[in-house]
C-alpha cells in the first residue's frame, strides 16, 4: 500500500466540515476588513525566498523543498506566502501607489521540518497583507483582523505579544549592542547559537535552547534601542490597540524569523498547544517590495498556521457542530421505479433540497439504515403502489410521521429543515 508522504495529512471527508467551517470564517471576516482574497501559484522560483527571507533563516537554509525542473530552472514549493504574493502584485503592478492594497490569502505550503504534533511538511496558512501605507494604522488593523479571527472563533486562551524592531538605523544600533553582549557570553551557548551569532545575531534571540535562554537573561533590550521615529511608530500602534481593548504583551525578545521584518511584529500563542505554541505571527516589511524589482513600498501583515487553529479549537472545545448533509433518502424498492425515483429526486433537487438516492440496490433496511446513518431528515420511499400511482411517500424521521403524496404536490410540499 503506497502511504502519504511524512509530514503530510489526508482532510477526511469526516472531517472536512471543520476546514469549511474555518475558510468560511476566514472569508468572512476579510470580508468585514476590506480585504479581496489571492490566489498564486503553490511554486515560484527559489530566488523568490532565497533572496527575501534571508539566506541565514533556518526555511532557507534547510526547509525548502527546491528541486530542479525539466527546464533545469530552480523551483520552490512555497514555504509562506509574503514573498510570492509580492511577486505578484509587482508583477501585475497593482495598484498599490494609489490606494491602499488590502489582500488576504489560504492555502498550502510547505516546510521540510521534522514532524510532530502541529508541525507538518505540508500546512495551510490563513493571511493578510496591508500594501502602501507606512503609517500605524496598517499595523494595527493587520493585528485587529488576526484578533477579531481569533475572538470569533471563540478561543480565548491566548497570547498576543508585541515588539518592534524599529527602523534600520536603530536595528543596527541594537544589533552591534546585542553582538558585544552574546560575544561576552558566548561560551554559554549553544552550538547553533555561536553560528547565528556570526550570520544572523538577532536569530539568537528566537532560541528555544534552555541554556541559550539563560545566557540571554541580561541581553540588552531593542526597545531601548529604537530612535524617535520608531519610538513613536511603535507607540502609536500600541495606543490603536490599547483603544481597541486589544490585550497584548510587549516581549523585547520577539524577533520572528525572517530577514525582512522592521518596525512592529507580533505573535499569538496559546497554551492549548504543545511544545509549537505559536499559531500565528507576522509584522511589517518596508523593505521587501522594493527588494522584488517594485517601487519602495511600506507593507504590514500576518499570516495563521490552520492546523494549529484547529488543534485549539479541539483542545477548547469550541469545534463546530457537525454537519448533516442530506435533507432526504431516496429508498428504491426495485429496479422498476428507478426511473421514477430519479425524477423526484431531481425536482426536490431543483427546489435545493438535498437528495441521496439508494445507488447499491440494497434491501429496504439496509436503505433505512443508510438514511440514519446520514442524519437523513426525510426518507421518501418509492414502492410498487407509489410508482404505478405517481404518488410519494414522505417520512420525517424525527416524529415519524408518515404522508402520501401525489408525485405534483411535491414542489410544494413544506420540508421542515434547519
Ligand atoms: P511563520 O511563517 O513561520 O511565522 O508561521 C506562521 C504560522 O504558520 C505559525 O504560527 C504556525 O501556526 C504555522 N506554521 C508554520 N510552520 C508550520 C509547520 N511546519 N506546520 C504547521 N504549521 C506551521
Amino acid at each position: 500500500m503506497i502511504q502519504n508522504i511524512r509530514g503530510t495529512k489526508d482532510i477526511l471527508p469526516e472531517t472536512i466540515y471543520l476546514w469549511q467551517y474555518l475558510e468560511d470564517k476566514f472569508k468572512t471576516i476579510a470580508d468585514l476588513f476590506g480585504y479581496k482574497e489571492i490566489r498564486t501559484p503553490i511554486f515560484e522560483k527559489t530566488e523568490v525566498f532565497s533572496r527575501t527571507i534571508g539566506e541565514n533563516t533556518d526555511i532557507v537554509n534547510k526547509e525548502m523543498y527546491t528541486f530542479k525542473d525539466r527546464d533545469n530552472e530552480n523551483i520552490t514549493l512555497r514555504p509562506e506566502m509574503t514573498a510570492a504574493l509580492v511577486r505578484s502584485v509587482v508583477q501585475h503592478s497593482l495598484d498599490y501607489n494609489i490606494a491602499a492594497l488590502r489582500l488576504w490569502y489560504f492555502g498550502p505550503f510547505f516546510r521540510y521540518e521534522r514532524p510532530q504534533k502541529g508541525r507538518y511538511r505540508m500546512f495551510h496558512q490563513f493571511g493578510a497583507e496591508c500594501i502602501a501605507s507606512p503609517y500605524p494604522e496598517s499595523d494595527a488593523e493587520v493585528i485587529l483582523l488576526a484578533n477579531h479571527l481569533i475572538k470569533s472563533l471563540k478561543i480565548d486562551d491566548y497570547t498576543l505579544l508585541l515588539n518592534s524592531l524599529g527602523n534600520s538605523a536603530s536595528r543596527e544600533k541594537y544589533k552591534s549592542a546585542l553582538v558585544d553582549y552574546l560575544n561576552s557570553v558566548k561560551n554559554n551557548l549553544s552550538e547553533e547559537s555561536k553560528i547565528r551569532l556570526e550570520a544572523n545575531p538577532l536569530r539568537v534571540l528566537d532560541s528555544k535552547d534552555e541554556n541559550d535562554i539563560k545566557a540571554l537573561e541580561n541581553s540588552p533590550a531593542i526597545l531601548d534601542y529604537l530612535d524617535q521615529e520608531s519610538a513613536e511608530h511603535f507607540n502609536a500602534v500600541r495606543n490603536l490597540l490599547d483603544n481597541a481593548k486589544v490585550n497584548y504583551t510587549i516581549d523585547n525578545r520577539l524577533v520572528r524569523g525572517l530577514d525582512y521584518y522592521n518596525h512592529t511584529v507580533f505573535e499569538f500563542r496559546s497554551n492549548a498547544l504543545g511544545a509549537q505554541d505559536s499559531f500565528g505571527g507576522g509584522g511589517r516589511y518596508d523593505g521587501l517590495i522594493n527588494q522584488l524589482g517594485g517601487k519602495d513600498t511600506p507593507a504590514v501583515g500576518f499570516a495563521m498556521g490552520v492546523e494549529r487553529l484547529l488543534l485549539i479549537l479541539e483542545a477548547l472545545n469550541a469545534m463546530p457542530i457537525k454537519p448533516n448533509y442530506t435533507d432526504v433518502y431516496l429508498v428504491i424498492t426495485s429496479d422498476e421505479n428507478l426511473q421514477y425515483a430519479f425524477e423526484i429526486a431531481n425536482t426536490l433537487r431543483s427546489r435545493g433540497i438535498r437528495v441521496s438516492t439508494e445507488i447499491k440496490r440494497r434491501k429496504m433496511k439496509g436503505q433505512f439504515k443508510e438514511a440514519d446513518k446520514l442524519e437523513a431528515a426525510y426518507t421518501i420511499v418509492i414502492g410498487d403502489t407509489e410508482f404505478k400511482e405517481r404518488k410519494v411517500t414522505i417520512k420525517n424521521m424525527a416524529s415519524g410521521e408518515q404522508k402520501l403524496i401525489q408525485y405534483e404536490e411535491l414542489n410544494e410540499f413544506q420540508f421542515q429543515l434547519q
